[in-house]
């Protein structure tokens, strides 16, 4: 199992390198906007955070989530491994499943005080570009973890279906936060079957009713029916700002040590207060 395990994710990571450097090279070919901050610094923090983090997970939990999803195969543990399905049927179930957990995961984080001390720090984000969509608090990765085995035991997800995901959602998340100049008409077909970069960037704005939607990382369709999807910026895609009206300063967003230090010094943990525009 952990030989399989060490291929699976040599194969993961030549994906994140891949998608990583198509996105970077798009977004320096095509720019959708001009970014605000100088890039070295941005780039340093957000990426020394993505170590940080992979560094733990790999000391936590060594053979990651799939390694949670063989144990609970072998031990008959969870929905699927309960009932009688097409495997296939298993795996699409479990893909669009998990997205459902990340969503809703997603929304948990922006409404209870205590976790958007931590989500903030991927919100206090001065610009938006593919460092953004991995830039997220160690202790937010921790939880969301959590999240994630417990879902995984629960439905009993496949080894394959996790694998599956954890490609999809770390390749649309770099994918969907990018800075890329994609025709508005691709846009509007494409936003229908996965979450685009005009999609998620409302996402990003400093408004609050706009920082409270368009939750979906993967796919579009959570944020239609749960009724938080909303089209375009008030300010357009050119002219709105990026980030938290509390967090202007490039110090302190930034900054790894101040990224790490963000959720135990933030004044901004009153969801009601947020909700304010
Ligand atoms: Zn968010």
């Amino acid at each position: 199992m952990a030989t399989q395990i060490e291929s699976v994710e040599s194969i993961r990571l030549i994906i994140f390198i891949a998608v990583f450097a198509v996105m970077a090279l798009w977004e320096f070919l095509a720019p959708r906007r001009p970014l605000s901050s100088s890039k070295a610094p941005r780039w340093g923090s957000n990426l020394g955070l993505v170590v940080l983090n992979n560094v733990m997970l790999r000391l936590i939990v060594p053979l990651g989530m799939v390694g949670v999803a063989y144990v609970a195969q072998a031990s008959g543990w969870g929905l699927f491994n309960a009932v009688e399905a097409p495997y296939w049927l298993e795996v699409l179930f479990s893909v669009i499943l998990l997205d459902l957990v990340i969503y809703l995961q997603h929304v948990t984080f922006h409404l209870v005080p205590l976790l958007w001390r931590f989500h903030l720090v991927h919100h206090a984000d001065l610009d938006i570009d593919v460092t953004t969509g991995l830039r997220f608090h160690t202790i937010e990765i921790l939880i969301s973890l959590g999240i994630k085995a417990a879902a995984i035991v629960l439905l009993g997800v496949p080894p394959v279906a996790v694998v599956t995901f954890e490609v999809l959602l770390n390749s649309t998340a770099m994918f969907n936060h990018s800075n890329i100049q994609l025709p508005l008409g691709i846009d509007a077909v494409l936003r229908w079957l996965v979450v685009t970069p005009d999609m998620h960037r409302v996402h990003h704005s400093w408004h609050k009713r706009e920082t409270n939607s368009n939750y979906g990382f993967n796919l579009p369709w959570w944020d239609r029916l749960f009724r938080t999807y909303r089209d375009q910026p008030q300010d357009g895609h050119l002219g709105m700002t990026i980030g938290l009206k509390q967090i202007r300063d490039e110090q302190r967003a930034e900054r790894l040590h101040w990224m790490l230090a963000l959720p135990f010094v933030s004044k901004s943990t009153n969801a009601t207060e947020r909700k304010e525009d």
